[in-house]
């Protein structure tokens, strides 16, 4: 379940709590990029579509 884990931006403690650190009380943001992007997704459906209609 590691991607549930937030990370503190003030003191850069892991956390499981979504709104704050509990060590500091500093805000949490989800340090795991997007590793794929919707662009790419929506290029390859496109293709897909211009292959069907032909
Ligand atoms: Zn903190």
């Amino acid at each position: 379940m590691g991607w549930l884990m937030r990370r503190c931006s003030q003191c850069g403690e892991y956390t499981i709590k979504k709104d704050k650190c509990p060590r500091c009380g500093g805000a949490t943001y989800i340090p795991h990029p997007a590793k794929f992007s919707p662009d790419d997704k929506y290029a390859k459906y496109k293709g897909m579509m211009r292959q069907k209609a032909r």
